[in-house]
C-alpha cells in the first residue's frame, strides 16, 4: 500500500470525502460510494501517492481520471435510486463507473481506447464491481442495445448535448455531460419527461474531448498549446 496515511490519522480517502462535502456534494449516498471506492486502484502506480488529492491524473493514452470534486458533482446531479440501469461514456480509468455501480443497479460504460476499456475491466473484476460491463466502442451516439437508460453520464466534453443520447433515456431520465469548446465546459443537466427536455447549468468544468460523430474529430485529443488539464 503506497497511499500515505496522515499523521493526525484517518484514512487519506475519508479526508477527501471531508473535503468534498465543504466543497458541495451534500448526498450521502454519493459520499458513502466515494469513501468505498479506493482511487488508488484506478491511477498508474507512479501517480498512486496523489490517488486522494482532489485532482485528475493522468491515465495513459493522452486521457485522465476525472477530479474527485467533479466524480461527486456528476454523480449527485444523476439522483440515482438504486433501480437504474445507466450509461457512461468515457469509461477511461473506470473509477467512475466503480462509484456508480454502488448506487444503481447496473452499469453499461463505453470506451474508445481498447487498452483503457481492458485495465478498466480488470480492476473492476478484482474490486467486485459485478454490475458493470465496458464495452469498446464510440459512445458519442450511446449504446442504443441498452436504452432506454435511467441516467446517462457523459465523462468527456462535446460540443453540444448528443441528440442521440436524449433519445437514449427513458422517462424521468436525466444525462449529465460537460458541454462546451475543446478547452472548457460546462456541466449541463438534460432531464426528459415525456416528450420535453429541461436543461439546467452546473457550473464550470475541464474534460477531455467526447470523440465521434456528435463529438469532435479525432484529432480533437491532440494535445492543445498550452496544455490543457483535462479531466475535469
Ligand atoms: N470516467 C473516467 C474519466 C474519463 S476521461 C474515469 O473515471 O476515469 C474521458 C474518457 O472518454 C477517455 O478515456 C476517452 O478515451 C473517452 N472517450 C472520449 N470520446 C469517447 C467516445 N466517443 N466514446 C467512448 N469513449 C470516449
Amino acid at each position: 500500500m503506497d497511499v500515505p496515511f496522515s499523521a493526525n490519522g484517518g484514512h487519506p480517502r475519508q479526508r477527501l470525502v471531508a473535503e468534498l462535502r465543504r466543497e458541495g456534494v451534500h448526498d450521502e449516498r454519493v459520499l458513502a460510494a466515494i469513501g468505498a471506492v479506493p482511487r488508488e486502484e484506478f491511477v498508474p502506480p507512479e501517480h498512486r501517492p496523489l490517488a486522494y488529492r482532489n485532482a485528475p491524473l493522468p491515465i495513459g493514452a493522452g486521457q485522465t481520471i476525472s477530479q474527485p470534486l467533479v466524480v461527486g458533482l456528476m454523480t449527485q446531479a444523476l439522483a440515482l435510486t438504486g433501480t437504474e440501469r445507466v450509461l457512461e461514456v468515457g469509461t477511461g480509468s473506470g473509477y467512475q463507473a466503480a462509484v456508480l455501480s454502488r448506487l444503481a443497479a447496473e452499469i453499461i460504460s463505453v470506451e474508445r481506447f481498447p487498452e483503457l476499456a481492458e485495465r478498466a475491466r480488470a480492476v473492476l473484476a478484482r474490486l467486485g464491481c459485478a454490475n458493470v460491463t465496458v464495452h469498446v466502442s464510440n459512445g458519442s451516439l450511446g449504446w442504443p442495445a441498452g436504452a432506454p437508460y435511467g441516467a446517462i453520464m457523459v465523462t468527456a466534453g462535446a460540443p453540444e448535448v448528443p441528440e442521440a443520447l436524449v433519445a437514449q433515456l427513458g422517462a424521468g431520465g436525466r444525462l449529465v455531460i460537460p458541454v462546451g469548446d475543446r478547452a472548457s465546459q460546462e456541466l449541463v443537466l438534460v432531464t426528459r419527461q415525456d416528450a420535453a427536455t429541461r436543461t439546467q447549468r452546473l457550473g464550470p468544468v475541464r474534460f477531455v474531448p467526447l470523440v465521434g460523430e456528435e463529438g469532435w474529430p479525432p484529432d480533437a485529443d491532440a494535445p492543445l498549446d498550452p496544455p490543457a488539464e483535462p479531466g475535469g
